[in-house]
């Protein structure tokens, strides 16, 4: 049993923290919100007043927060100086792969061990413990935040140094984005030509068209009955959440001087379906804008 400081614990770090909880752990839980703070102290977790008093003395210390400037404000703010030696930080939250990497190099230089972890897998996953951790650090940092980890996902993969797990997580999310909206694109010009939509399906999902957007997630209902498309697009993965992640790997391949055409177009559809109104629709929803 591990004494673990929980920071953020909203829609997905919530579910995460109870199961550290139905670990066996012994969790302090910290977040600005209430609310989210009341749900897990109701599954056993112990609320802490501030994120530097939870992580004192904590053997783990995990944050799930909104974006990088959170992630930068949380460790630089609080964590950095709250963390003993022996203490490994682990930042779930999906945020820039530069300030991953200024929060890794930052920690080392303290000769603190820390990862950024972020996940693939909605509040579903994260309430199931079935999470796909990417994980970005050194190897002895991955080594020792890997026991946490397979309490909370299903897959823990270390891709590399500082800032890595974010990369592959943006770098996967880019391909993601942009085969949503090809599958939405043929699924639309399928009806037009007059092909049935199951038909289309049970010939694409067995030929060279096949993909995940495809099978796991088809954006019209009918083919794949457990895809948002058959409960109006709610639910799922937050169209919002999609254009976040597609603006962060616009910023990285701009750093890094990577030409990202198909990215860019993916980020400018989901702008436009998120500026109509669609920002909370699961993200197979950009079929409704290409419809028109
Ligand atoms: P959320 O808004 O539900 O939770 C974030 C929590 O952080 C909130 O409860 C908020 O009050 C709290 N918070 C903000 N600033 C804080 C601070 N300084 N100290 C303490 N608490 C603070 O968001 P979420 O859906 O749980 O997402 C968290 C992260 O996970 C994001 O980076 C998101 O991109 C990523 N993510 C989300 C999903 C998803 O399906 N929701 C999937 C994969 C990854």
């Amino acid at each position: 049993m591990a004494i673990i400081a929980f920071i953020g614990v909203g829609n997905m770090g919530g579910g995460m923290a109870l199961n550290l909880v139905k670990a066996g752990h012994a969790v302090r839980a910290f977040d600005l919100s209430a609310g989210a703070l009341a749900r897990v102290v109701a599954g056993g977790a112990v609320a802490a007043n501030s994120a530097a008093n939870a992580a004192t003395g904590a053997d783990v210390i995990i944050t799930m927060l909104p974006a990088g400037s959170h992630v930068r404000a949380a460790y630089e703010g609080d964590l950095f100086a709250a963390a003993g030696t022996d203490a490994i930080l682990i930042d779930c939250s999906t945020i820039d792969v530069a300030t991953a990497k200024a929060m890794g190099e930052a920690a080392a230089a303290k000769g603190l061990a820390m990862v950024d972890a972020p996940v693939s897998g909605g509040t579903a996953a994260a309430d199931a413990g079935t999470l796909t951790f990417m994980v970005g650090g050194p190897a002895a940092a991955f080594a020792a935040a890997r026991a946490v980890l397979d309490q909370m996902g299903k897959a823990v993969i270390h891709a590399g140094g500082a800032g890595m797990g974010q990369a592959a997580k943006i770098c996967n999310n880019m391909i993601l984005g942009a085969s949503m909206i090809a599958t939405a694109e043929a699924f639309v010009l399928a009806e037009k030509l007059g092909l049935e939509a199951q038909t289309f399906f049970d010939i694409s999902s067995k030929a060279s068209g096949q993909s995940w957007s495809m099978t796991s997630y088809c954006p019209v209902p009918g083919p794949v009955p457990t895809s948002p498309a058959n409960r109006d697009y709610q639910g799922g993965f937050a169209a919002a959440l999609m254009l976040k992640d597609l603006k962060l790997a616009m910023a990285a391949a701009q750093g890094a001087g990577a030409s990202v055409p198909m990215g860019a177009q993916a980020e400018a559809l989901y702008q436009l379906l998120a500026n109509n109104g669609g920002g909370a629709a699961d993200f197979s929803a950009i079929i409704k804008l290409l419809r028109g």
